[in-house]
Formats: C-alpha cells, structure tokens, sequence
C-alpha cells in the first residue's frame, strides 16, 4: 500500500474506527468481560474477546502461529475497512531459544554475538507471528536494588547505546517490508526510569535536563538512530510529570527535537496511572494529556476508546491529533507489509522447524560463555576431570535460570546445570544436594548436603535469587543472597574443602557472607536455555571466562548508587593535603565499589604496555592514536577487553572522574602479545554545558587504558582548539 493510499484509508475511517486503533489489549485481559462484554465465538477457549477484536489496532501477548493466525483472520472478517491488527510481545532476551539476560550481554561487550541474539529472537518470533517486540530497554542503571537492571545493559551510556543498536539491527535487520523473519523494534523505558527513587520500581524520577541528556537519553537516541521503529513511555514522573503526559519530554524533545515519527505507545496501564501520579482527576483528563503528549497507543488501559470521542465532540482534542496518531500506526503496518500480507512470518510448518533449533541454541551457549563473569579465583578453577564433585544448592538442578521476561521460553530442562557437569565428569563424579531452598534451610537438607560434600574433592554450590526476585516489581533492600544460602556456604566452609560459587542472579550483589567463605565465585546471572552447558565449560576450562561487569558492585547497600562515572568533589578523599577527616567519604565503608566497571577475571593473565601517544595536542582535525601492547602472561589462550577512558580534567560544569569511550576485545593465545590502537577524537570530549550546548572545552583531558576502570595507565593531552559549536 502506497502513502497516498494511506491518506485515503483514514479519510474513509469513522472516528471510533480511528480511535479503536489507538487501543492495545492483551490476549489474557478481560477488560471487555470486566465491564459485562461477552467472551464468545471461536476465539472464546484462547482468551480472545469479541470487545478486543473488534476494538483495538494492536494485541499484546499472543504468539504461536496457530493462534495468531486464528485471531488475525477473525479480526479482518469483522473488521470493516481490513486493517489489520498488529502483534506485540515482549522478547526481551530470546522467544523460546532463551539467551542470558540483557545485563549478562552487556558483560560479553560483544556486539556481533549481541546482534546475533536478537536476529535469532526475532526469528522464532516472526515465525510465531510477532510483528512488534517491546526491546532493547535502553535504561540507564545504576542502582541494583531495582530489580529491572537486569533488562538494562548497564551503567555507561556509551556502552548502552552500542548494544541497544546491536539489538536494534538484530530486530529489525535492514528491511522490514520485506523480511518477514524480522520484527519492529521498541525501544522502551523512555526515559530515565533506571533513576527510581531508591530503586522501588514505579517510583519518581527526578533529574536536571543536562544530567537526563548526558546520561540518560544517548542510549534511547542510538535505538532511534539506528532506525528503531517504536518508543515506549516509563511509568515514573520527570520534573513532576508522569511520562505519558509529559509534553516537554514526547512531544517537544522526542517528536519536534529528535524528529521520531514513529509509534509510541504508552506502558501497560500508564495513561490511566496518570490519575493515581495525581495529574489527572479521572480517564478524560488522562486521555486528554496523553493525546497532546503525542502517546499513539494506550497499552491496556481504555481511557482513548472510552474518552477521545467526547473530547473530539467538544473541541478540547482536535481530531486532526487524532489522525496523525493513526496514520503512524497505519505507517508501521504497512512498513510491515500487513495490508499485503496480514499473517506476514506465521507459519506452523515452519514454526516447528526454526523455533528451538541447533543453530539457535549454539548461539544461546555461546553467548552464555561470554556473558559470564568470574569474580574471585583462589587456584580452585578450573575443575578437573577426574576430580569428585558435590554440587550443592538450590540452583544445582534447577530450570529457574532462565531469568525474567521468558515465560515463552519452553527449554528450562535442557538448561540445568546438573545434567551438563554429570555429563562432563569422569563417570560418576558428580554427585547433586538441594542443600537449601532458595530462602530456607532444613536440617534435613543440610544433613544429605554434608554427607554429599565430606566425599568430595570440590563443593560447587549453586546459589542466587529466585527469577521474580529481580525483574519487573523485583526491588529489594537487602541485595545480599537470602539468609538461607549464606548460613547453607557458611556452614560448608566447616568442613574445610575447596569451595566454587556459581552465581544465578538478575543484579550486582552485596556479596558479604559470599566472598569470604568461597574461594572462586563465577557470576553466570540468568544465562538462559544452555546455561547449564555453559557454566559447565567454564568451569572445566574448556572454555576461559571473558565476561566484564558493566554494572559496579557495591561494597553494601549503603554506598548506593556507586557507579564509575561520577563526579569528583571539592573534598576528594585522596588529595595531597587533604585534612583526614573533612573529605567526602564514609566512615565505615571505602568509597570505591567492591568491584569495579569492567572488572572480570581469566584463566590466563595480561599485561599493559604504557599506552603511546601519537601527540599530546588535540585538534578538530587532528585526532590522538593510542597504542598500547597486551600480552597473554598466562598458560591459556584467553580474551581481553581492552578498555579506554577519558578525563576532561577541567569543564564549564564538572565532568566524570572517567568516561568510557573505546574497547576492543582481543583474543590471545599463551604468550602471545597484540597492538590495540585506538583513534580518540575531538567530538568524542563533547559533553552537554549549562546552556545545554554539546561541545568541547580546549585544555587539559588524561586518557586511560587497562583490563577495568581502576587498574588503568594514564597519559595527559590536551585539547587546543577554539571553542566549538555544536549543537545536537
Ligand atoms: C513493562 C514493559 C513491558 C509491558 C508489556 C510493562 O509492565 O514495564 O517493559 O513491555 O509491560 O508487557
């Protein structure tokens, strides 16, 4: 269908047909039934209403072929002018091939493979009859009591921003249209939700404009830039102001400032939240807001279909807002080659053979290895063959690792770490205890786990949150492992054996009560459908950990947020003369976190030449080569990421004490040593002024390279340069 055939589309549409498409419902929610609609006809047994065919554009939950085709058919049968309806899920982190969790990808700092996981997610979903994914989540994090930093890829923008591209490309790949393997992407929360007031979910937000355009927005922009098709508004209040009514933020900055003229669909629920947030005395007022915010589709909620007509009949909405809002919706369906062919990738035949395939679950183990990260390592790892192993824990065997947002997933058997160690061992070296539940400990337990463990060579043990326990509504205050399971580690470190932690968690961790008591600890977070085989390769060293941390790990919950980027004081703790008791710092706990921004251990070990410059005067035309040499000192092959962060040692307003701007990851065998270089530009030391002008200050920067964003060498340059311009 043509632009011009779109124009006549909604000129032959009546308002409520317009109105009806600014409606999403869900395939499980009966808002219809609640108010006395009927659940009838052939689509009763699936949850379909009659009320959801007939009045709304989009539906959210539905996948499997069978159904989607189902329902599709039906609401072209009923629905008067054939537009049809567009399907939404949530495929956050694979469909039924389930990869690690987002924040795990972000510690593979591995962009192909990032890329590749939503190619393969987009793939089993088309299949299924997805058009639409809710992804990437492009939330800046920095405060591990919310349980959602788990859907994030981190606490840098700049990194952030990489993957949500990675992820976008994969959704999308580069034609829709045509490509029925592929799904739109939207890119969701926008904006700032990752700042809610004391990490409970749904909270306040509330941020200067500079700091949300510096930190928070680059990660939303680098989705739209690399052509994500939708935007979702977050739940939380900027400035005062609920999202989904906030004119500043959609339509002045995101519409008129950024140019999206894309989709943007409210949050499940939102535009009705907006009179619990107190900004609106009933749904008119909500739908009034939302509307002239520029909110397309209202997810769940009916303030649109309920309101919009009266608000059109009395003047306050101007129907001509109402068709731009359609006509962008009716956009993306034809960008999705819907009017042509409205059952577009669904397909049962092919379903059967895509979905859960080899090459799927390959991809989903290697992204696992890589997402891993190993956090402590006394000499106890790698395993050997040989040696008797007593896995102990409420993880040991348990398909709960599939984390968060996949409930579609159907593979937690084949992802259990029991199986796939058993099946590494030499015959009959494993031997498996419950040891604990996830927050309790019988005495039972304890019994058989230390009857398991006195006839071991090695305890791993298997601990971690429960999957709801991080996720969305997943806050918690005490971000240690439940009770249970640090008295469970604490009571096996008696016995006096070799202790390996595996981790299963959806955030950075307090690890007190962990640390002390185990002596290696790998970090696998929620790795998904081949977690199991995963973990089990680190662990025996057929495959050596590379995964860093992109989220810091505090020293207790009390030092939160700690992040690497923050600023200096005017009493920093460690300046020459500083009076000892006067400075920023805490009594009772250091300053850094526990463990740093891209911290991660190997097998191997490597070393960092000094970084040579190519100069140490900047100019707009003349950019700063770093050199630096890295050598593999261990007995393994292993990977490195090579990290590069800027200082801007002096700002009109005050910049980060590091900046993340480069990184290669390299791969060395034993021995082996490779040059990194790296080309750091002028327009890489723009940064947002008071005046919120993105420029460069001429003067003095240091650069640093190294294996984190502690251990690092620095060097100076200097920027000379007129002040420039430059307006984003
Ligand atoms: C979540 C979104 C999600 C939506 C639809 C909301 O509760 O905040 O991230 O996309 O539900 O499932």
């Amino acid at each position: 269908m043509k632009d011009q055939q779109l124009t006549s589309l909604l000129n032959q549409m009546t308002l409520e047909e317009k109105i009806a498409q600014l409606q999403q419902l869900a395939a499980n929610f009966y808002e219809g039934a609640e108010e006395g609609g009927q659940i009838t006809g052939p689509m009763a047994s699936m949850g379909i209403t009659d009320h959801m065919i007939e009045n709304s554009g989009s539906v959210l939950g539905l996948s499997g072929a069978e159904q989607v085709i189902a329902v599709q058919e039906a609401h072209l049968r009923k629905n008067r002018l054939g537009i049809p309806l567009l399907m939404m899920a949530d495929i956050v982190h694979g469909f039924k091939t389930i990869f690690p969790v987002p924040l795990a990808i972000g510690c593979s700092w591995d962009m192909e493979r990032a890329e590749l996981s939503a190619e393969i997610a987009a793939k089993e979903a088309a299949v299924s009859g997805v058009h639409v994914t809710f992804a990437p989540m492009a939330d800046l994090v920095r405060d591990p009591r919310w349980g959602r930093v788990m859907e994030s890829t981190g606490e840098d923008p700049y990194l952030n921003g990489r993957f949500a591209r990675a992820f976008v490309r994969g959704f999308q790949g580069n034609e829709l249209t045509g490509d029925v393997s592929r799904v739109a992407a939207c890119v969701k929360h926008f904006a700032a939700y990752g700042l809610s007031e004391g990490g409970r979910d749904y909270n306040t937000v509330d941020l200067s404009e500079r700091q949300l355009r510096e930190y928070y927005l680059p990660a939303y922009r680098a989705a739209l830039d690399e052509g994500a098709e939708m935007v979702m508004t977050s739940f939380n209040t900027i400035d005062g102001i609920p999202i989904s009514g906030n004119v500043k933020l959609l339509r002045q900055l995101l519409r008129e400032e950024w140019g999206f003229d894309g989709v943007l669909i409210s949050d499940w629920g939102a535009v009705k939240e907006l009179i619990p947030h107190g900004v609106a005395e009933d749904e008119a007022e909500a739908a009034l807001k939302a509307i002239k915010a520029s909110v397309d589709i209202e997810m769940m909620t009916e303030c649109y279909v309920h309101q919009l007509p009266a608000l059109v009949a009395d003047g306050q909405v101007d129907e001509s807002i109402i068709d731009e809002a359609v006509l962008r919706i009716l956009k993306l369906k034809q960008r999705l080659g819907l009017f042509e062919n409205p059952l577009r990738g669904a397909d049962i035949e092919k379903e059967r053979e895509v979905i859960f395939c080899d090459a799927h679950r390959t991809a989903a183990r290697e992204l696992a290895v890589k997402s891993c990260v190993l956090l402590k390592n006394d000499q106890v790892l790698p395993l050997a063959t040989e040696q008797r192993i007593a896995l102990i824990g409420p993880f040991a065997n348990n398909g709960d690792i599939l984390g968060p947002w996949s409930w579609l997933g159907s593979t937690e058997e084949a992802s259990r770490l029991a199986p796939a160690l058993e099946a590494r061992a030499a015959a009959g070296k494993v031997t498996v205890a419950e040891g604990s539940g996830i927050e309790s400990l019988t005495e039972e337990q304890w019994l058989e786990a230390k009857a398991v463990a006195l006839e071991a060579d090695v305890i791993v043990l298997a601990l971690g949150e429960h999957s709801e326990m991080s996720g969305e509504a997943g806050s918690r205050s005490d971000i240690r492992l439940p009770e249970a399971q640090r008295e469970l580690l604490a009571r096996m470190k008696t016995l006096g054996k070799p202790i390996v932690v595996v981790l299963f968690n959806g955030r950075p961790l307090d690890l007190s009560g962990v640390i002390e008591n185990a002596d290696a600890i790998l970090e696998a977070w929620f790795p998904g459908s081949e977690g199991g085989a995963a973990i089990t390769s680190l662990l025996y060293g057929d495959e050596n950990p590379s995964g860093r941390l992109t989220m810091s790990f505090p020293v207790s919950v009390g030092q939160i947020p700690v992040y690497y980027n923050h600023f200096n004081t005017g009493r920093p703790l460690h300046a020459p003369g500083a009076d000892k008791r006067y400075v920023s710092q805490y009594l009772d706990i250091p300053n850094e976190p526990f463990l740093p921004f891209g911290f991660g251990l190997s097998y191997t070990t490597f070393s960092y030449s000094e970084p040579i410059l190519s100069g140490v005067i900047m100019t707009k035309d003349q950019p700063i080569k770093v050199t630096v040499t890295v050598t593999n000192t261990g007995n393994v092959h292993g990977e490195e990421v090579v990290q590069l962060y800027i200082r801007d040692i002096s700002g009109e307003v005050v910049r980060p004490m590091k900046e993340l701007k480069d990184f290669v990851k390299i791969s060395l065998s034993p021995g082996e040593s490779k040059e990194v270089s790296f080309t750091l530009t002028e327009e890489q030391l723009r940064y947002y002024h008071s005046d919120l002008n993105f420029s460069s200050d001429p003067g003095q920067f240091k650069l640093f390279v190294g294996p984190n964003s502690q251990e690092v060498k620095e060097r100076d340059f200097r920027l000379a340069l007129e002040y420039v311009e430059y307006k984003r």
